[in-house]
């Protein structure tokens, strides 16, 4: 009789001891994994599932179907942040997307989603007059991390567009689908995720996201860090205020430092335990929310089959304004198509459709495997049919729909409630404020509106490897950078 087979031990050959380890594969843990490699640091980077990337993620279905989930668009600082800390192959695939669709009851455009082709149409389609706008883009240029938060997304359009619905919902609902924010968050939020894209447009990678993170996989390999996939770590062991180690898999491996990727508040609460911290700031930390999370719809296109260009991004509409609720409501009105073309993943004849909607975790997390799985149905069966009106006769088109739910999301991440973009702005001084509570614990990830999103969570990663760096040093003085 044939034995079963040994579990594999993803642990095998692990070092003795590391100068960091990295919690997470997600934009933020895989660029500050290669940064503390580059600077000459000893790194575990340890990833729960199979796959490196987190959000940053894909799959493959049969019939040569590929989809993407969050690679809808980036601002065009991406191209920098992958040349200076990942490679200039790897920088070189970031491509424009340029044309962007808005189609709702207020209006429907076309848009290079750029501030040339934004001053144009606020002032010959909605009539605003160009000091406005330019005051309002000056504003918006000059916010940074720093500034007042008084102000809210709201005031700020009241100021400038007062009782202007259409111009609130043109501003807002790509950056609501962008980063998770409302109307009602502090301005910062919106003004420099805003001021981002509006630099030069909205961005994608050639070649997919398999591609992207195959090379960085690659690249991380190169620096020598010691990737782990299938590798949960469970516990950060803190004594007196100071990092020892972790334990991964039922194992303890000792480190002087750990960059959480992992979710701010499961960093602190579950992996460190709330008894490390003072209680002043556990109070911060039960006081911080979670970002909503998202539904999407994937389609794929039959081989043969081709798709019109109809728009690269479509934020499609049929709410009578820009309304939060309804955005997140799971009687869905407002959904974002992105439209893959086979020019994405050059030398392939394949067309995808995602449809991505924002939405709430509550909405989903309780149904019965029944429901849940009659409201998927539901879910992909309107979107096609609101997807018919830009591509006629798609049902003959496609020979694969599924969807995802929050549930989805946090399955594969483990975020709390599947957040797609981590944490209201509250959570951002939390996750700056980690290691002054305890000695080489960092945390980089989707926070605070602001570090979320592709170039969000990818350039946090890189000022708290510096930080990690800086600690690093200080206990090993003679360390010389690679
Ligand atoms: C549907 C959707 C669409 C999006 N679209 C866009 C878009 O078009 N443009 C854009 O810029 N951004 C988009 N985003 C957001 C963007 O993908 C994320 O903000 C970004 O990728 C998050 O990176 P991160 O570093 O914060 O980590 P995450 O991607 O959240 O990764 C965290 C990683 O840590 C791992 N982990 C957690 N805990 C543990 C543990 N205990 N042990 C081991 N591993 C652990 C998880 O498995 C995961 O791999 C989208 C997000 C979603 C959900």
């Amino acid at each position: 009789m044939s034995k079963p087979p040994l579990p594999r031990d993803w642990l095998k050959d692990i070092q003795s001891a590391y100068d960091t380890v990295v919690i997470g594969s997600g934009l933020a843990g895989m660029t500050s994994a290669n940064l503390l490699a580059k600077l000459g640091h000893k790194v575990l980077l340890a990833e729960h599932h199979y796959n490196l990337g987190g959000m940053a993620t894909w799959f493959k279905r049969k019939g040569g179907h590929i989809m993407d989930i969050s690679l809808h668009g980036f601002p065009c600082g991406m191209i920098k942040t992958l040349r200076k800390y990942w490679s200039q192959d790897i920088s070189s695939r970031v491509i424009q997307l340029k044309n962007v669709r808005f189609d709702n009851p207020q209006f429907s455009l076309n848009t290079s989603f750029d501030k040339v082709d934004f001053t144009h149409i606020l002032r010959e389609r909605f009539g605003i007059l160009k000091e406005v706008v330019d005051e309002f883009f000056h504003t918006t240029r000059a916010m940074n991390f720093y500034d007042d938060v008084v102000m809210t997304t709201r005031e700020l359009f009241e100021k400038y567009f007062p009782g202007r619905t259409d111009v609130w919902r043109f501003l807002m609902e790509p950056i609501t689908y962008a980063n998770g924010s409302t109307l009602d968050e502090p301005a910062i939020t919106y003004g420099i995720v805003f001021s981002n894209f509006m630099d030069k447009g909205v961005y994608t990678y050639q070649g997919g996201t398999d591609y992207l993170i195959k090379e960085m996989k690659k690249e991380l390999l190169r620096n020598g860090v010691d990737i782990r996939t299938h590798c949960m770590v469970e516990k950060i062991y803190v004594e007196d205020k100071t990092v020892q180690g972790v334990r991964i898999n039922g194992q303890d491996i000792p480190c002087k430092s750990v960059l959480s990727n992992s979710n701010i508040i499961t960093t602190i609460e579950q992996l460190t335990g709330e008894e490390h911290f003072d209680p002043e700031y556990i109070k911060e930390v039960k006081d911080v929310r979670l970002n909503d999370s998202s539904c999407q719809v994937y389609m794929g296109i039959k081989k043969g089959e081709t798709v019109p260009h109809v728009g690269d991004l479509l934020f499609s509409s049929v709410a009578d304004e820009y309304c939060t609720d309804k955005i997140l409501s799971k009687d869905i009105t407002s959904r974002t198509f992105s439209f893959y073309y086979p020019e994405i993943r050059p030398g392939t004849d394949r067309y995808s459709i995602v449809s991505s909607t924002n939405a709430r975790y509550k909405d989903w997390a309780n149904l019965s495997e029944k429901e849940y799985r009659h409201d998927k149905h539901d879910l992909e069966q309107t979107t096609l049919d609101a997807l018919e009106k830009y591509v006629p006769g798609i049902r003959n088109k496609i020979d694969h729909i599924e969807s995802s739910t929050p549930k989805t999301f946090k399955h594969y991440t483990l975020h709390p409630s599947g957040t797609s973009f981590g944490t209201k702005f509250e959570g951002l001084k939390v996750s700056r404020d980690l290691p002054n509570q305890i000695n080489g614990l960092f945390h980089a990830g989707s926070v605070g509106i602001i570090m979320s999103g592709w170039l969000g969570a990818a350039n946090y990663g890189v000022i708290v490897a510096n930080e990690t760096d800086k600690f690093l040093r200080q206990l090993s003085p003679s360390l010389v950078t690679a």
